[in-house]
């Protein structure tokens, strides 16, 4: 029997779910599975219990929230797909804000209407098995954790900066054009595509695991204002460790 797959997604801008619909990839695994839930991908879907579900987005309603829990259990895997499922993405910038003003300012007079609660990444949530990070993911990283599953491997996990991406890619470094960058506590494997193309890693990716945050925050400070610091982490992924604590403003 095929192993069953779903592709869930929340509020988010579907981009990571864009990403793996352009992957050729996605045409090797067609008839190697059946995607028993993908609403982006196929027309009719349903309920299941299903091998592996992906979860995009960000848990934002209470709707969200019984949602994933429901998906959980009726998953053997769960993967949080992008740094919105994993780390709360752009959105969980309103973690940081006044959340009332942001939302009158946002929809006006129909404020009251929306529903937004105190975004948590997926984890903190639900037992999630593996996390595929960026925004949006990169393809790659999608094949190589489902190449890995469905051969019942334990994906690995890249242990090495986004600096090192760059350097390879022999990218001029922002740091020494008086730029913040976060690629040296970034989690690498995207291939650097932002240094490359002239500006700074927002660390969309989330931090390695142990970076070396003083050491980039003593640099930081020489550089960038206090406030241009916490805006480089707040953005992408405002909830992963360490991120959230210097988007909080403790430098
Ligand atoms: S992680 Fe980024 S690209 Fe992916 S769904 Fe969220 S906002 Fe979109
Ligand atoms: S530009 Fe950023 S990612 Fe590239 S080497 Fe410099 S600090 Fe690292
Ligand atoms: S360079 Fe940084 S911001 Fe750009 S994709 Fe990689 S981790 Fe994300």
């Amino acid at each position: 029997m095929k192993p069953k797959v779903a592709i869930f997604d929340l509020t988010d801008c579907e981009g990571c779910e864009v990403q793996i619909v352009n992957s050729k990839f996605i045409d090797r695994v067609l008839g190697g599975v059946e995607f028993v839930h993908f609403r982006l991908g196929q027309r009719v879907n349903r309920w299941d219990n299903f091998d592996v579900a992906f979860i995009e987005g960000a848990v934002i309603t209470s709707h969200e929230l019984e949602l994933v829990k429901k998906i959980r259990e009726h998953s053997k895997l769960v993967i949080a797909l992008g740094s919105c499922a994993c780390f709360g993405g752009i959105a969980a910038i309103t973690n940081f804000m006044d959340r009332e003003e942001a939302k009158k300012y946002v929809y006006g007079e129909n404020a009251d209407k929306i529903e937004t609660l105190y975004i948590k990444p997926l984890p903190e949530i639900i037992k999630v098995d593996f996390m595929i990070r960026g925004c949006p993911i990169v393809p790659e990283d999608f094949e190589r954790v489902v190449s890995d599953l469905f051969a019942g491997r334990i994906p690995r996990e890249h242990t090495r900066p986004v600096c090192m991406d760059c350097k390879s890619k022999g990218n001029p470094c922002q740091l020494l054009k008086g730029v913040a960058c976060a690629g040296p506590v970034a989690y690498g494997g995207c291939g650097a595509p932002c240094p490359s193309a002239g500006v700074p890693c927002d660390g969309c990716r989330g931090p390695l695991e142990d970076p070396q945050t003083t050491a980039e925050l003593e640099l930081l400070k020489k550089i960038a204002s206090k406030d241009d610091i916490i805006r480089l982490f707040r953005k992408f992924a405002p909830m992963a460790p360490i991120f959230k604590e210097i988007g909080g403003g403790k430098l």
